[in-house]
């Protein structure tokens, strides 16, 4: 089975001027398409490695699983957990509700999500993660595409801080970056994953 680039539920220039359009049609058809291909390869070495019998490389292979395989996860989320920029973009009132349980304010859970997602070491993505059986939700920092992610915990939202997900239009600024994403939220498409 061949994993493909998923496409993008809008045009490039769509997120503008938020998202930058030059930005955005790189990060999906060069880095998203990287991580697709860098999955399938994984998948390849591992069935030929099952074939041979020859399991030397069985950790790296593996480890390549991992991170080519969230990336692609990650990345496809991240695409259509946005949508073109609102001011006072806002979640209707039944997550907003069960936002403001687990964070105690709306305005709380941005203020959370924003210092978490900007402050990640090194590379990686500020998520919302909902528990199927608690109902609970929690705002987690993932470094690369799988580190620190917790079994049970699904994303929900998720924010690309990786460096080529805004160096052409912020540079050092990654804060602002994440400030003008919370504009980009398609909150229909998180409530939505919250209640599946
Ligand atoms: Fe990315």
């Amino acid at each position: 089975m061949e994993f493909t680039l998923p496409e993008l539920p809008y045009a490039y220039d769509a997120l503008e001027p938020h998202y930058d359009t030059k930005t955005l049609e790189i990060h999906h058809t060069k880095h998203h398409a990287g991580y697709v291909k860098g999955l399938n390869n994984a998948i390849a070495k591992l069935a030929e490695a099952r074939d041979t019998s020859n399991y030397s490389l069985i950790k790296h292979w593996e480890r390549e699983l991992s991170f080519h395989g969230a990336g692609h996860k990650l990345h496809s989320l991240f695409w259509q957990n946005m949508r073109p920029g609102k001011e006072d973009n806002k979640p209707s009132e039944e997550l907003l509700a069960k936002i403001t349980k687990w964070f105690g304010s709306f305005e709380k859970f941005t203020e959370q999500f924003i210092a978490a997602t900007a402050s990640i070491e090194g590379s990686g993505w500020g998520a919302l993660v909902h528990c199927r059986q608690s109902d609970a939700l929690t705002v987690l920092q993932v470094e690369n595409h799988q580190k620190l992610l917790l079994p049970g915990l699904n994303p929900i939202l998720v924010c690309d801080v990786w460096e080529h997900a805004y160096y052409l239009k912020y540079q050092n600024r990654r804060k602002e970056w994440v400030q003008n994403f919370m504009k980009l939220i398609n909150w229909d498409e998180v409530e939505r994953r919250c209640n599946e």
